[in-house]
């Protein structure tokens, strides 16, 4: 179900409590400012959601909200697991679902890393 990204940030949604590790993930990387993770439904070889430890419900909650660290640091670590992952030569592709339009389902801003494989055209028809 897609969400409202304007309502406020709820602490128990699935990411947050995955940031808690009170459920497990396949962590790859984290650092002080971010965490990435397999998909658990990959739509890729490769499908990453690298997601900030600060409580921001969407990349609109977040670009308004946060501070100057917080954006350098997570876009640093999106910029990091991608090269980690090996991924700049072959290429690779970011996704921020927002809102309903979007098909955000999860309330907390996860940007999808998706690689491994040319992944076609940029949106469904
Ligand atoms: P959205 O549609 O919000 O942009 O994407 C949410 C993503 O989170 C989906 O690709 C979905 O497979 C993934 N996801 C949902 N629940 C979990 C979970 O518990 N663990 C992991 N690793 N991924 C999840």
């Amino acid at each position: 179900m897609p969400i409202d990204a304007t309502l406020p940030y709820d602490d128990q949604n699935i990411f947050a409590r995955l940031l808690r590790d009170e459920i497990p993930s396949r962590r790859v990387y984290e650092d002080d400012w971010a965490v990435a993770f397999h998909d658990i439904a990959p739509a890729a070889p490769v499908h990453i959601l690298v997601i900030p430890r600060g409580s921001y419900v969407s990349w609109d909650d977040f670009s308004a909200r946060a501070s100057a660290d917080e954006i350098a640091g997570f876009v640093r670590a999106v910029g990091h697991v991608a090269r980690a992952q090996g991924l700049v030569e072959p290429g690779y592709r970011l996704l921020a679902n927002t809102g309903p339009h979007g098909g955000q389902e999860v309330p907390h801003l996860h940007v999808h890393l998706f690689g491994g494989a040319p992944l076609g055209m940029m949106l469904a028809r």
